[in-house]
């Protein structure tokens, strides 16, 4: 069994995958084109939002949001503790700082109060100027921007969605992708929607941001190909990237999505007498990137992926260390007492096999794996 069956999606698509690949071969344009154009106004139309650019990376796309606002030394910004690296590793790159802010362990998202108080402490502080609140859709579950974007508004600040993990998330009929006055995505293999390579996009309803962004990202470049008005990166999404990206967003909105959301239900009812199995509050839908599991200790949660292994199920630990813990932040931060228990709270979790092509026995086994491991 694989983690994410990458090869059965491909079965699934092979006849137009191959298309998508031949003619672009064939075609001999590999870079921007009518592919990407064609993608960027499918993901727009997809996430409700005015303009999509796409870029190289989700990275990039996170950089670019901050480069478009000028985010940079004095600069605070909001990062929750438990996400990828990339999410702080861009403030940090931008020259400004991170201020990490505890999850909530029930949907492993940046709690809205801890936020709040963090905006608080900042300002009295004086120091940093507070400017961003980054929040993610981590494991597939939008940020609970219900209360996230109330708090941003009050204290004046810009909202940036990492929604690399969320894409085709929702809360009530708003999807991913349409919360933070710009967000981000990530077409890594790996992710709800991905491509075969590294890719990336922003969203946005502002017009002068989606320009921005699009300049930024070839290199700063003005009304003319070599007229730069500003220093940009090198950050486009390849033309075979786009054409593959749109037979799989196509599977993607047809049943790739309600596939993997009948999975997590399928999980949910084997597991929830035996591990913490995830939330989703009422008018929320996860994509799914994750579905991820929590045990009573770190312990118990190794016994069991070591179990599972044995069996020939593969598992993941996302994520074995928190932002506050990474050792190139460690001379940014003091003890902090509500981010070490914030971790604590979060930190026995096991992400198990997720994809849309699992079959109703695999998901089963996978379970029932999980209950004899616990029982052992
Ligand atoms: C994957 C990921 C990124 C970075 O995306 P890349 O395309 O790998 O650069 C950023 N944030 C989160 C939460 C991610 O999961």
């Amino acid at each position: 069994m694989e983690f994410r069956d990458l090869r059965r999606q491909y079965e699934a698509l092979k006849p137009e995958i191959d298309e998508a690949l031949l003619g672009c071969a064939s075609s001999g344009g590999f870079i921007q084109g009518r592919h990407v154009a064609e993608l960027e106004a499918q993901l727009a139309d997809y996430a409700g939002v005015e303009h999509c650019v796409t870029c190289a990376n989700g990275t990039d796309a996170l950089s670019l949001a901050l480069r478009v606002w000028q985010v940079g030394e004095g600069d605070a910004v909001f990062v929750p503790d438990f996400t990828f690296f990339a999410s702080a590793e861009v403030v940090a790159a931008q020259g400004a700082t991170p201020v990490f802010v505890p999850v909530r362990p029930d949907t492993y998202n940046m709690d809205p109060e801890a936020l709040e108080q963090r905006i608080e402490r900042v300002k009295a502080e004086g120091r940093l100027r507070p400017r961003v609140v980054l929040a993610v859709d981590l494991f597939g579950l939008p940020a609970d921007f219900n209360r996230i974007i109330p708090i941003a508004e009050a204290n004046n600040l810009l909202l940036l969605e990492d929604a690399a993990q969320g894409f085709g998330g929702a809360i009530g009929g708003r999807k991913a992708c349409s919360f933070g006055h710009i967000a981000a995505t990530s077409f890594f293999p790996a992710k709800p929607l991905g491509c075969y390579g590294d890719g990336g996009a922003i969203f946005t309803n502002r017009a002068d941001w989606a320009a921005a962004a699009r300049s930024l990202a070839q290199h700063g470049r003005g009304a003319s190909k070599y007229e730069h008005t500003a220093v940009g990166l090198n950050s486009r999404l390849d033309a075979i990237q786009a054409a593959v990206l749109k037979v799989k967003l196509k599977a993607f909105a047809n049943y790739e999505l309600e596939k993997v959301q009948h999975i997590a239900k399928q999980y949910t009812e084997a597991l929830a007498s035996a591990v913490v199995t995830p939330t989703v509050a009422e008018g929320f839908s996860s994509s799914w990137a994750q579905y991820t599991v929590r045990f009573a200790n770190c312990s118990k949660r190794d016994k069991v992926k070591q179990y599972l292994a044995a069996k020939g199920i593969p598992s993941m630990i996302y994520y074995p260390s928190p932002m506050h813990l990474q050792p190139v932040f460690a001379d940014l931060l003091r003890a902090d007492k509500e981010l070490e228990s914030g971790w604590a709270s979060v930190k026995a979790c096991l992400s198990l096999p997720m994809h849309p092509y699992l079959t109703d026995q695999e998901v089963t086994l996978v379970a029932n794996t999980v209950i004899e491991a616990l029982n052992e």
